[in-house]
Protein backbone atom coordinates (compact mmCIF):
# COMPACT_ATOMS: atom_id res chain seq x y z
CA UNK A 1 0.00 0.00 0.00
CA UNK A 2 3.44 2.43 -0.21
CA UNK A 3 4.84 4.28 1.70
CA UNK A 4 3.08 7.16 4.19
CA UNK A 5 5.67 9.70 5.76
CA UNK A 6 4.20 11.97 8.49
CA UNK A 7 6.48 14.91 9.68
CA UNK A 8 6.17 16.06 13.07
CA UNK A 9 5.61 13.77 16.12
CA UNK A 10 3.47 15.34 18.14
CA UNK A 11 -0.37 14.40 19.16
CA UNK A 12 -1.61 14.58 15.65
CA UNK A 13 1.16 12.80 14.60
CA UNK A 14 0.95 10.10 16.51
CA UNK A 15 -2.46 10.04 16.35
CA UNK A 16 -2.25 9.83 12.76
CA UNK A 17 0.38 6.80 12.12
CA UNK A 18 -1.69 4.60 15.44
CA UNK A 19 -4.92 5.21 13.44
CA UNK A 20 -3.26 4.08 10.35
CA UNK A 21 -1.70 0.90 12.02
CA UNK A 22 -5.89 0.39 13.79
CA UNK A 23 -7.23 0.65 10.49
CA UNK A 24 -5.28 -2.29 8.84
CA UNK A 25 -2.53 -0.03 7.21
CA UNK A 26 0.03 -2.67 5.93
CA UNK A 27 2.65 -0.49 4.00
CA UNK A 28 5.31 1.38 5.25
CA UNK A 29 5.57 4.08 7.89
CA UNK A 30 7.79 6.58 9.28
CA UNK A 31 7.23 9.32 11.43
CA UNK A 32 9.55 12.28 11.65
CA UNK A 33 10.28 14.51 14.73
CA UNK A 34 12.31 16.99 15.73
CA UNK A 35 12.57 16.19 19.17
CA UNK A 36 14.44 13.35 21.16
CA UNK A 37 11.71 11.63 23.32
CA UNK A 38 8.96 9.86 21.88
CA UNK A 39 5.94 11.51 21.12
CA UNK A 40 3.99 12.77 24.57
CA UNK A 41 1.40 14.94 25.60
CA UNK A 42 1.69 18.47 26.01
CA UNK A 43 -1.59 19.70 28.36
CA UNK A 44 0.18 18.34 31.62
CA UNK A 45 3.23 20.37 30.88
CA UNK A 46 2.01 23.58 32.36
CA UNK A 47 0.28 21.93 34.78
CA UNK A 48 1.09 18.63 37.08
CA UNK A 49 4.12 18.17 34.91
CA UNK A 50 5.53 22.00 35.65
CA UNK A 51 4.69 21.42 39.80
CA UNK A 52 6.70 18.30 40.35
CA UNK A 53 3.25 16.11 40.48
CA UNK A 54 3.99 14.11 37.29
CA UNK A 55 6.78 11.88 35.76
CA UNK A 56 8.12 12.30 32.35
CA UNK A 57 7.44 8.17 31.49
CA UNK A 58 3.45 9.13 32.44
CA UNK A 59 3.70 12.12 29.93
CA UNK A 60 4.34 9.48 26.87
CA UNK A 61 1.50 9.22 24.67
CA UNK A 62 2.48 5.69 23.67
CA UNK A 63 5.35 3.03 25.28
CA UNK A 64 8.16 3.36 24.12
CA UNK A 65 8.03 0.08 22.00
CA UNK A 66 5.02 0.30 20.52
CA UNK A 67 6.39 2.38 17.16
CA UNK A 68 8.58 -0.64 16.54
CA UNK A 69 6.01 -3.25 17.64
CA UNK A 70 4.04 -1.68 15.02
CA UNK A 71 6.42 -1.41 12.08
CA UNK A 72 6.64 2.67 12.40
CA UNK A 73 9.60 3.52 11.56
CA UNK A 74 10.03 6.35 14.40
CA UNK A 75 12.82 8.82 13.24
CA UNK A 76 13.57 11.31 16.39
CA UNK A 77 16.24 13.90 16.73
CA UNK A 78 15.14 14.47 13.09
CA UNK A 79 14.32 17.70 10.94
CA UNK A 80 12.81 17.31 7.59
CA UNK A 81 14.59 19.86 5.63
CA UNK A 82 12.51 19.80 2.36
CA UNK A 83 9.49 18.42 0.45
CA UNK A 84 9.93 18.23 -3.46
CA UNK A 85 6.31 17.39 -4.86
CA UNK A 86 7.05 16.56 -8.27
CA UNK A 87 9.32 13.71 -7.36
CA UNK A 88 7.61 12.80 -3.92
CA UNK A 89 10.20 13.35 -1.60
CA UNK A 90 11.45 14.37 1.75
CA UNK A 91 14.91 15.63 2.24
CA UNK A 92 16.32 14.83 5.54
CA UNK A 93 18.71 17.41 6.98
CA UNK A 94 21.32 14.97 6.86
CA UNK A 95 20.73 14.54 3.27
CA UNK A 96 18.58 11.25 3.63
CA UNK A 97 15.95 11.17 0.47
CA UNK A 98 12.72 9.36 1.89
CA UNK A 99 10.22 8.62 -1.31
CA UNK A 100 6.51 8.47 -0.42
CA UNK A 101 3.56 7.86 -1.55
CA UNK A 102 1.27 9.80 0.95
CA UNK A 103 2.68 12.56 3.29
CA UNK A 104 1.20 13.90 6.14
CA UNK A 105 2.22 17.11 8.09
CA UNK A 106 1.63 17.71 11.78
CA UNK A 107 4.09 19.96 12.74
CA UNK A 108 2.48 22.10 14.81
CA UNK A 109 3.20 25.43 16.49
CA UNK A 110 5.79 27.26 17.63
CA UNK A 111 5.49 29.89 20.55
CA UNK A 112 5.03 33.77 19.90
CA UNK A 113 8.35 35.86 21.47
CA UNK A 114 8.67 39.05 22.29
CA UNK A 115 11.52 40.33 20.22
CA UNK A 116 15.26 41.15 21.31
CA UNK A 117 15.19 44.87 20.93
CA UNK A 118 12.87 45.02 23.69
CA UNK A 119 14.44 42.19 25.92
CA UNK A 120 12.70 39.31 24.78
CA UNK A 121 16.19 37.53 24.26
CA UNK A 122 17.39 38.19 27.42
CA UNK A 123 18.30 34.71 30.03
CA UNK A 124 15.69 34.58 32.29
CA UNK A 125 12.97 34.98 29.56
CA UNK A 126 10.90 31.56 29.17
CA UNK A 127 8.61 30.05 26.66
CA UNK A 128 6.06 27.48 27.54
CA UNK A 129 5.79 24.76 24.72
CA UNK A 130 7.65 21.83 24.77
CA UNK A 131 9.30 19.54 26.97
CA UNK A 132 12.77 21.30 27.01
CA UNK A 133 10.94 24.30 27.93
CA UNK A 134 9.16 22.75 30.77
CA UNK A 135 12.30 21.21 32.24
CA UNK A 136 14.07 24.96 31.91
CA UNK A 137 11.38 26.27 33.53
CA UNK A 138 10.69 23.89 36.87
CA UNK A 139 14.26 24.50 39.06
CA UNK A 140 13.35 28.62 38.45
CA UNK A 141 10.04 28.07 40.11
CA UNK A 142 11.57 29.01 44.05
CA UNK A 143 9.29 29.97 47.28
CA UNK A 144 9.76 33.71 47.44
CA UNK A 145 11.02 34.79 44.02
CA UNK A 146 9.44 37.34 41.94
CA UNK A 147 7.80 36.33 38.44
CA UNK A 148 5.80 38.27 35.35
CA UNK A 149 3.97 36.65 33.68
CA UNK A 150 3.58 37.82 30.32
CA UNK A 151 0.03 36.94 28.54
CA UNK A 152 -3.33 35.89 30.35
CA UNK A 153 -3.86 32.73 27.55
CA UNK A 154 -3.75 29.38 29.12
CA UNK A 155 -0.59 29.25 28.86
CA UNK A 156 0.08 32.47 31.04
CA UNK A 157 -2.92 31.37 33.13
CA UNK A 158 -1.32 27.75 34.44
CA UNK A 159 1.86 28.97 34.35
CA UNK A 160 0.53 31.54 37.36
CA UNK A 161 -1.46 28.94 38.84
CA UNK A 162 1.94 26.58 39.61
CA UNK A 163 4.20 29.45 40.44
CA UNK A 164 1.64 30.76 42.96
CA UNK A 165 1.14 27.32 44.06
CA UNK A 166 5.02 27.51 44.61
CA UNK A 167 4.73 30.00 46.92
CA UNK A 168 6.09 32.89 44.33
CA UNK A 169 5.09 36.36 43.98
CA UNK A 170 3.33 36.39 40.43
CA UNK A 171 2.41 39.40 38.40
CA UNK A 172 0.52 38.27 35.07
CA UNK A 173 0.20 41.14 32.46
CA UNK A 174 -2.39 41.14 29.93
CA UNK A 175 -2.50 43.75 26.87
CA UNK A 176 -5.69 43.23 25.93
CA UNK A 177 -8.78 44.80 28.38
CA UNK A 178 -9.09 41.41 29.97
CA UNK A 179 -7.41 38.41 30.75
CA UNK A 180 -8.82 35.23 27.92
CA UNK A 181 -9.77 37.93 25.80
CA UNK A 182 -9.32 35.73 22.80
CA UNK A 183 -10.72 32.75 24.07
CA UNK A 184 -13.12 33.24 26.08
CA UNK A 185 -16.94 35.17 27.17
CA UNK A 186 -16.36 38.44 29.99
CA UNK A 187 -18.20 36.17 32.46
CA UNK A 188 -15.24 33.57 32.61
CA UNK A 189 -12.46 36.01 32.16
CA UNK A 190 -14.20 37.61 35.57
CA UNK A 191 -14.68 34.53 37.14
CA UNK A 192 -10.85 33.35 36.76
CA UNK A 193 -9.36 37.21 37.93
CA UNK A 194 -11.45 36.83 40.71
CA UNK A 195 -9.70 32.81 41.01
CA UNK A 196 -6.27 34.16 40.91
CA UNK A 197 -6.52 37.36 43.22
CA UNK A 198 -7.69 34.93 45.58
CA UNK A 199 -4.56 32.67 45.66
CA UNK A 200 -2.04 36.26 45.60
CA UNK A 201 -1.61 36.85 41.89
CA UNK A 202 -1.55 40.93 41.28
CA UNK A 203 -3.28 41.02 37.61
CA UNK A 204 -2.87 43.41 35.49
CA UNK A 205 -4.81 44.16 32.26
CA UNK A 206 -5.19 46.62 29.50
CA UNK A 207 -1.36 47.39 29.41
CA UNK A 208 1.44 45.84 27.42
CA UNK A 209 5.30 45.25 27.51
CA UNK A 210 7.29 47.95 26.43
CA UNK A 211 10.64 46.72 28.07
CA UNK A 212 12.21 44.17 29.50
CA UNK A 213 15.25 45.50 31.35
CA UNK A 214 18.00 43.35 32.72
CA UNK A 215 21.97 42.99 31.57
CA UNK A 216 23.19 39.22 32.64
CA UNK A 217 19.45 38.44 32.89
CA UNK A 218 16.23 39.68 33.09
CA UNK A 219 15.02 41.78 35.87
CA UNK A 220 11.95 44.12 36.10
CA UNK A 221 9.27 44.61 33.33
CA UNK A 222 8.49 48.24 32.18
CA UNK A 223 5.10 48.41 31.16
CA UNK A 224 3.01 50.85 28.79
CA UNK A 225 1.65 52.57 31.68
CA UNK A 226 4.90 53.25 33.25
CA UNK A 227 4.65 51.18 36.04
CA UNK A 228 8.03 48.78 36.38
CA UNK A 229 7.87 45.38 37.74
CA UNK A 230 10.79 43.62 39.44
CA UNK A 231 11.27 40.03 38.43
CA UNK A 232 13.56 37.20 38.70
CA UNK A 233 12.25 35.76 36.00
CA UNK A 234 9.83 36.03 32.94
CA UNK A 235 7.23 33.61 31.47
CA UNK A 236 5.80 34.68 27.86
CA UNK A 237 2.84 33.26 26.81
CA UNK A 238 1.32 35.61 24.28
CA UNK A 239 0.14 33.06 21.86
CA UNK A 240 1.47 30.58 19.05
CA UNK A 241 2.03 30.60 15.45
CA UNK A 242 1.42 27.59 13.02
CA UNK A 243 4.55 26.26 11.77
CA UNK A 244 3.96 26.53 8.08
CA UNK A 245 8.41 26.90 6.98
CA UNK A 246 7.98 23.66 5.25
CA UNK A 247 4.52 23.87 3.58
CA UNK A 248 5.32 27.23 2.30
CA UNK A 249 8.63 26.07 0.96
CA UNK A 250 6.98 23.50 -1.07
CA UNK A 251 4.26 25.84 -2.26
CA UNK A 252 1.20 24.43 -0.46
CA UNK A 253 -1.54 27.30 -0.23
CA UNK A 254 -1.16 29.01 3.65
CA UNK A 255 -3.99 30.37 4.56
CA UNK A 256 -3.67 31.30 9.05
CA UNK A 257 -1.81 28.01 8.85
CA UNK A 258 -1.55 24.79 6.42
CA UNK A 259 -4.85 25.62 4.21
CA UNK A 260 -7.15 22.28 4.28
CA UNK A 261 -9.76 20.71 2.64
CA UNK A 262 -12.55 18.79 4.54
CA UNK A 263 -10.70 15.58 3.61
CA UNK A 264 -7.93 17.25 5.57
CA UNK A 265 -6.20 17.26 2.25
CA UNK A 266 -3.70 20.64 1.79
CA UNK A 267 -3.80 21.67 -1.70
CA UNK A 268 -2.06 19.03 -2.95
CA UNK A 269 -3.97 16.31 -3.16
CA UNK A 270 -1.32 13.56 -2.07
CA UNK A 271 -0.17 15.61 1.01
CA UNK A 272 -2.53 15.92 4.13
CA UNK A 273 -1.85 18.13 7.50
CA UNK A 274 -3.52 18.29 10.99
CA UNK A 275 -3.55 19.49 14.27
CA UNK A 276 -2.23 23.13 15.03
CA UNK A 277 -0.62 23.64 12.23
CA UNK A 278 -3.33 22.86 10.08
CA UNK A 279 -6.48 25.52 8.89
CA UNK A 280 -10.06 24.57 8.13
CA UNK A 281 -13.37 25.71 7.62
CA UNK A 282 -15.70 25.60 10.77
CA UNK A 283 -18.80 27.31 10.58
CA UNK A 284 -18.06 29.44 7.51
CA UNK A 285 -14.82 31.06 8.91
CA UNK A 286 -11.34 29.51 7.83
CA UNK A 287 -10.00 28.78 11.80
CA UNK A 288 -6.83 26.79 13.59
CA UNK A 289 -8.46 24.86 16.48
CA UNK A 290 -5.32 24.74 19.16
CA UNK A 291 -6.92 22.01 20.96
CA UNK A 292 -5.24 18.26 21.15
CA UNK A 293 -9.39 17.28 20.90
CA UNK A 294 -8.42 18.50 17.41
CA UNK A 295 -5.24 17.14 16.73
CA UNK A 296 -6.47 13.56 18.05
CA UNK A 297 -9.57 13.85 15.82
CA UNK A 298 -8.16 15.59 12.45
CA UNK A 299 -4.92 13.47 12.85
CA UNK A 300 -7.10 10.25 12.82
CA UNK A 301 -9.22 12.07 10.15
CA UNK A 302 -6.31 11.96 7.68
CA UNK A 303 -5.23 8.64 8.66
CA UNK A 304 -8.71 7.47 7.36
CA UNK A 305 -8.19 10.00 4.01
CA UNK A 306 -4.82 8.64 3.67
CA UNK A 307 -6.31 5.28 3.16
CA UNK A 308 -8.95 5.98 1.06
CA UNK A 309 -12.25 6.02 3.49
CA UNK A 310 -13.55 9.15 2.41
CA UNK A 311 -13.85 10.95 5.51
CA UNK A 312 -15.17 14.25 6.50
CA UNK A 313 -13.70 15.65 9.11
CA UNK A 314 -16.29 17.72 11.48
CA UNK A 315 -14.93 19.15 14.16
CA UNK A 316 -15.87 18.94 18.14
CA UNK A 317 -14.05 20.60 19.95
CA UNK A 318 -13.33 20.34 23.64
CA UNK A 319 -11.06 21.94 25.71
CA UNK A 320 -9.98 21.74 29.72
CA UNK A 321 -7.37 23.37 31.74
CA UNK A 322 -6.26 22.95 35.56
CA UNK A 323 -5.62 26.27 37.45
CA UNK A 324 -5.05 25.61 41.62
CA UNK A 325 -8.27 23.67 42.53
CA UNK A 326 -10.43 23.89 39.59
CA UNK A 327 -11.40 22.27 36.61
CA UNK A 328 -12.49 23.94 33.74
CA UNK A 329 -13.98 22.32 30.71
CA UNK A 330 -14.97 23.59 27.76
CA UNK A 331 -17.16 22.03 24.63
CA UNK A 332 -17.59 24.04 21.22
CA UNK A 333 -16.23 27.08 20.37
CA UNK A 334 -17.85 30.25 21.53
CA UNK A 335 -16.57 32.90 19.06
CA UNK A 336 -19.37 34.20 17.49
CA UNK A 337 -21.79 34.32 20.73
CA UNK A 338 -24.11 37.17 21.71
CA UNK A 339 -25.32 35.96 24.86
CA UNK A 340 -24.05 34.15 27.41
CA UNK A 341 -25.99 32.90 30.67
CA UNK A 342 -24.73 31.84 33.90
CA UNK A 343 -25.88 28.27 35.85
CA UNK A 344 -24.63 27.72 39.17
CA UNK A 345 -25.71 23.99 40.63
CA UNK A 346 -24.11 23.84 44.09
CA UNK A 347 -20.30 24.37 44.01
CA UNK A 348 -20.23 23.74 39.94
CA UNK A 349 -20.79 27.03 37.86
CA UNK A 350 -21.30 26.73 34.06
CA UNK A 351 -21.64 29.68 31.15
CA UNK A 352 -23.72 28.45 28.31
CA UNK A 353 -22.63 30.81 25.16
CA UNK A 354 -26.03 31.07 22.81
CA UNK A 355 -25.43 32.71 19.00
CA UNK A 356 -29.49 33.56 18.43
CA UNK A 357 -30.88 30.20 20.07
CA UNK A 358 -28.40 28.30 19.02
CA UNK A 359 -26.42 26.21 22.02
CA UNK A 360 -22.89 26.60 20.73
CA UNK A 361 -20.11 26.23 23.45
CA UNK A 362 -20.07 25.84 27.63
CA UNK A 363 -17.36 26.46 30.21
CA UNK A 364 -17.87 24.50 32.98
CA UNK A 365 -15.68 25.26 36.30
CA UNK A 366 -15.89 22.24 38.68
CA UNK A 367 -18.94 20.78 36.59
CA UNK A 368 -18.09 17.83 34.66
CA UNK A 369 -22.42 16.89 34.16
CA UNK A 370 -22.95 20.58 32.89
CA UNK A 371 -19.88 20.33 30.60
CA UNK A 372 -20.71 16.33 29.20
CA UNK A 373 -24.09 17.34 28.90
CA UNK A 374 -23.30 20.47 27.23
CA UNK A 375 -20.95 18.89 24.80
CA UNK A 376 -23.54 16.44 23.93
CA UNK A 377 -26.66 18.96 23.40
CA UNK A 378 -24.09 20.95 20.82
CA UNK A 379 -23.24 18.03 19.10
CA UNK A 380 -26.49 17.28 18.83
CA UNK A 381 -27.41 20.44 17.28
CA UNK A 382 -29.85 20.62 20.31
CA UNK A 383 -30.66 24.57 22.16
CA UNK A 384 -32.75 24.15 24.90
CA UNK A 385 -33.68 28.04 26.16
CA UNK A 386 -31.51 29.53 28.29
CA UNK A 387 -33.80 29.83 31.03
CA UNK A 388 -34.19 26.62 31.19
CA UNK A 389 -30.81 25.37 31.37
CA UNK A 390 -29.83 27.90 34.14
CA UNK A 391 -32.49 26.73 36.56
CA UNK A 392 -30.52 24.66 38.84
CA UNK A 393 -33.65 22.46 39.14
CA UNK A 394 -33.50 21.28 35.72
CA UNK A 395 -31.96 18.09 35.13
CA UNK A 396 -29.90 18.57 32.18
CA UNK A 397 -30.01 15.03 30.80
CA UNK A 398 -33.33 15.18 30.61
CA UNK A 399 -32.84 17.92 27.97
CA UNK A 400 -31.13 15.41 25.54
CA UNK A 401 -34.39 13.45 25.75
CA UNK A 402 -36.82 15.79 25.23
P1 LIG B 1 -3.25 32.77 23.63
O1 LIG B 1 -4.49 32.03 23.96
O2 LIG B 1 -3.15 33.36 22.28
O3 LIG B 1 -3.08 33.88 24.75
C1 LIG B 1 -2.02 34.82 24.71
C2 LIG B 1 -2.48 36.09 25.40
O4 LIG B 1 -1.37 36.98 25.54
C3 LIG B 1 -3.54 36.83 24.61
O5 LIG B 1 -4.57 37.21 25.49
C4 LIG B 1 -2.78 38.02 24.07
O6 LIG B 1 -3.60 39.15 23.91
C5 LIG B 1 -1.79 38.28 25.15
N1 LIG B 1 -0.64 39.05 24.68
C6 LIG B 1 -0.09 39.06 23.44
N2 LIG B 1 0.99 39.87 23.41
C7 LIG B 1 1.11 40.41 24.65
C8 LIG B 1 2.02 41.34 25.23
N3 LIG B 1 3.03 41.85 24.53
N4 LIG B 1 1.84 41.68 26.53
C9 LIG B 1 0.84 41.14 27.25
N5 LIG B 1 -0.08 40.27 26.73
C10 LIG B 1 0.07 39.90 25.46
O7 LIG B 1 -1.96 31.81 23.77
P2 LIG B 1 -1.20 31.08 24.97
O8 LIG B 1 -1.88 31.25 26.27
O9 LIG B 1 0.22 31.50 24.84
O10 LIG B 1 -1.34 29.57 24.59
C11 LIG B 1 -0.71 29.06 23.42
C12 LIG B 1 -1.57 27.95 22.84
O11 LIG B 1 -1.62 26.84 23.69
C13 LIG B 1 -2.99 28.39 22.59
O12 LIG B 1 -3.43 27.73 21.45
C14 LIG B 1 -3.70 27.85 23.78
O13 LIG B 1 -5.08 27.67 23.55
C15 LIG B 1 -2.97 26.55 23.99
N6 LIG B 1 -3.11 26.13 25.38
C16 LIG B 1 -4.27 25.57 25.75
C17 LIG B 1 -4.45 25.22 27.05
C18 LIG B 1 -5.73 24.62 27.46
O14 LIG B 1 -6.62 24.43 26.63
N7 LIG B 1 -5.86 24.34 28.72
C19 LIG B 1 -3.45 25.41 27.98
C20 LIG B 1 -2.28 26.00 27.58
C21 LIG B 1 -2.13 26.36 26.26
P3 LIG B 1 -4.22 39.48 22.44
O15 LIG B 1 -5.19 38.40 22.18
O16 LIG B 1 -4.81 40.83 22.63
O17 LIG B 1 -3.05 39.44 21.50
Amino acid sequence: MGHVVVIGAGQAGAALVARLRGDGFDGAITLIGQERVPPYQRPPLSKDYLLGEMELERLFLRPAGFYADHGIDLRLATRAGAIDRAARTVTLADGEVLHYDKLALTTGAVPRRLPAAIGGHLPGVLVMRDLADADALAPLLREGARVAVIGGGYIGLEAAAVCAQKGMRVTLIEAADRILQRVAAPATSDWFRTLHRAHGVDIREGTGVTRIEGSARAEAVLLGDGTRIDADLVIVGVGVAPDTALAQSAGLVIDNGIATDEFTRTSDPDIHAAGDCASLVFNGERIRIEAVSNAIDMGEAAARNIMGRATPYRPAPWFWSDQYDVHLQIAGLGGGHDAVHVRQDGSGRSHWYFAGDRLIAVDAMNDARAYMLGKRLIEAGRSPAPEVVCDPATDLKALLRG
